[in-house]
């Protein structure tokens, strides 16, 4: 499979930091972006030359310590669980890199974030509120600026809504691809979105 054979040839993360980070995520069943996401995240703060990023939910940190790391970006991430936000300041603080990487300890519905010049705003947190958040943050963003959104697939199953059992994720579900066709139709934006990891978009701000 090119999945298998692409993971062969690209170079693996050697950093201990983020083996750590990867084994916290996996011990406590937090969905962190895959490595094919996270790289796809570095290489367009590099190709956009981005100096600000807006993160919608950062659990663990995991992205927010590996595009600071990466690529010496400033990172803003909210995060409204407090035990995982404390576990993300550790893990910043382990990383060296508090100097790039503030969060926030907040619902990112409530929140008010007053920076209006982010390059990058990346959403990654509840589902459910993508279309509320994207037109929550698009006020942050410069223009010409990005929104990249993840788990626009949702381990396959917007593709194929009919094979899910469950209601409540159906629900979701059907919301993911709401936010999708809101997305490509936005008339302020040129958004795309790609098989990337468990699928993400650029939404490029007009
Ligand atoms: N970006 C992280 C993964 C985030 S997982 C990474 O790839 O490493 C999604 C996180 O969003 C969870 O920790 C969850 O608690 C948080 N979240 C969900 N809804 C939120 C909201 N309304 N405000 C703030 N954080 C939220
Ligand atoms: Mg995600």
């Amino acid at each position: 499979m090119n999945q298998d054979y692409l993971r062969n040839v690209n170079k693996p993360f050697e950093e201990n930091i983020v083996r750590d980070l990867q084994k916290q995520a996996k011990a406590g069943k937090i969905p962190i972006i895959s490595e094919e996401g996270i790289h796809f995240l570095i290489q367009m703060i590099q190709i956009h030359k981005a100096k600000k990023v807006l993160e919608i939910g950062t659990a663990i940190g995991y992205s927010s310590i590996l595009m600071a790391l990466f690529t010496n970006v400033k990172v803003t991430s909210i995060e409204r669980n407090e035990t995982l936000y404390k576990q993300a300041m550790t893990n910043v603080k382990t990383a060296k890199v508090e100097d790039l990487v503030e969060l926030v300890l907040a619902d990112a519905n409530d929140v008010v974030i007053n920076d209006l010049d982010y390059d990058i705003v990346f959403i990654d947190a509840a589902k459910s509120s993508y279309i509320r958040f994207f037109e929550k943050f698009s006020k942050n963003l410069k223009k010409g600026g990005i929104i990249i959104s993840d788990n626009l697939l949702f381990r396959g199953m917007v593709a194929h809504p009919e094979k899910i059992e469950s209601k409540n994720r159906r629900q979701l579900v059907k919301k993911i691809n709401l936010y999708n066709e809101y997305i490509v139709n936005h008339p302020n934006f040129d958004s795309y979105i790609y098989a990337i990891g468990d699928g993400l978009s650029i939404s490029i701000k007009k």
